[in-house]
């Protein structure tokens, strides 16, 4: 792992931090709705005990009682309440009532002092009275070392569960790099084991899954490929040397020396043709075979084309017909790459249509512009018509190999129609013709 920290642990303290930030918010809220709570019901006491002080003057001036009855009641209640010492009452003169004697003043630190002046039959009184928050404070100072200490100690539990969890949870991912890990060009149909969990492991492991088949698939058709082209190699260069050895084995008629190296040449050029199919091929595999396209006229294209086709078809007996609208269609192309196109289908339809057969090559442009290439010949048996696009394939490799064909003419086709945007398809009856056809957008 490159990453100086491991996600779990990343997980984890991002965990740890945002309990902390919880605890915290709680433990403040807790303590802050304790205080006020507390300090509500010491504010009520005191009420109480100002409004009994009030009430016992009132009571006591209606019986007619005067200032001594009043401070002996005062006295009284004062030793019936808690912290009644701390009551202060002052009479209408602004002589102070209770205690009678000096008393020391009310404490103000750590006291909830409540003060209340009312009138008791027309004279006013002024009543104070201080309650103590020393338990108060004592039980918010325990909830805080509550707090302090329980905490952390939850902190550090959760954290280390949250690790755990995210270890195991994880763990998958370990196995799944060092399968992986294990995977190489010698086992490319190893898979990675899928956790049926329905989760992003899941997804992850199939994933890699696919893309080791999309590998081993594209590796599986490099290796076939070059196979296939060592081996269609090995046929010519092999001809070439038989031919050559056999002329040179002992002295020979010019007419005959003619003879062999006119079959090296023709053997020589069915090499080269093979080789530049291979390396447009193999360019077009590394995606650097870049087709610039242009604003081109498909009809003069074909007309131009189909004049080869002529002179092709004239040598082998087969006439060929073409048919294209008076108007120019307009596509957008690369032309070198169309004409090759065109004229591997027309080579192919010539090359598998007897003498005396027709082949027609028709544009259209109804929907889209169509060109297709249909001839009378021999046809495509229809288990071989998917495979005809396919490189290296041959209906019928034993006859073919008279017109030296590899098998790579429609799989050149297909790329070049590919890289139009457009779409090639073939339709054959056997023993009745074949039909190309190609869809431009
Ligand atoms: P080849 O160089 O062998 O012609 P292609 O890729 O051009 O290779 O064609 C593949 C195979 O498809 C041919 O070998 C042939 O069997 C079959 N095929 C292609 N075009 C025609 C056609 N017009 N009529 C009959 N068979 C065809």
């Amino acid at each position: 792992m490159t990453h100086p920290l491991s996600i779990r642990l990343r997980l984890t303290l991002w965990y740890a931090a945002v309990l902390l930030a919880g605890f915290l918010l709680f433990g403040l809220l807790l303590w802050f709705a304790v205080r006020q709570g507390l300090i509500a019901s010491v504010d009520h006491a005191l009420e109480r005990r100002v409004q009994g002080a009030v009430e016992l003057i009132e009571q006591t001036t209606r019986e007619g009682g005067g200032i001594p009855a009043i401070q002996d009641e005062l006295g009284e209640y004062a030793d019936s309440v808690p912290e009644g010492r701390l009551i202060r009452v002052t009479g209408p003169d602004g002589r102070r009532l209770f205690p009678s004697d000096a008393p020391a003043p009310l404490p103000t630190r750590g006291y909830r002092i409540l003060r209340r002046s009312d009138y008791v039959l027309g004279r006013p009184y002024t009543v104070i009275a201080a309650a103590s928050l020393e338990s108060t404070e004592d039980l918010l100072a325990r909830l805080r070392w509550l707090m302090l200490l329980s905490i952390p100690i939850t902190l550090a539990a959760a954290s280390l569960g949250g690790y755990a969890i995210s270890r195991q949870a994880l763990s998958p991912v370990d196995s799944m790099t060092s399968e992986a890990a294990a995977i190489g060009i010698g086992n490319l149909s190893r898979r990675l084991a899928v956790p049926h969990t329905g989760d992003e492991l899941e997804r992850l492991a199939s994933t890699w899954n696919h893309m080791l088949d999309r590998l081993e698939s594209a590796v599986k058709q490099l290796t076939q490929f070059t196979a296939d082209a060592s081996h269609e190699l090995r046929t010519p260069v092999a001809l070439i040397r038989t031919t050559a050895e056999l002329a040179l084995r002992r002295p020979r008629t010019p007419d005959d020396y003619r003879e062999a190296l006119r079959q090296i040449v023709e053997e020589s050029e069915r090499t080269s043709r093979l080789v530049d199919d291979l390396l447009t091929l193999a360019r077009a595999d590394a995606g650097r075979a870049l087709l610039s396209t242009e604003p081109l006229d498909l009809t003069l294209l074909v007309r131009d084309v189909c004049e080869q086709g002529m002179i092709l078809g004239a040598a082998r007996h087969v006439e060929v017909h073409t048919e294209t609208p008076l108007k120019p269609v307009t596509i957008q192309g690369n032309p070198p790459a169309l004409r090759r196109l065109l004229f591997i289908l027309l080579d192919n339809a010539i090359k598998y249509t007897p003498e005396g057969g027709t082949v027609t090559v028709s544009l259209r442009n109804d929907a889209s512009p169509t060109l297709s290439v249909a001839d009378t010949g021999i046809g495509i048996p229809p288990d071989a018509l998917p495979h005809v696009f396919e490189r290296f394939f041959r209906a019928d490799p034993s006859r073919n190999r008279d017109f030296g064909g590899a098998g790579l003419g429609l799989a050149i086709a297909r790329w070049i129609a590919e890289r139009h945007n457009a779409t090639i398809a073939a339709e054959s009856t056997p023993g009745a013709g074949s039909t190309f056809r190609v869809t431009f957008p």
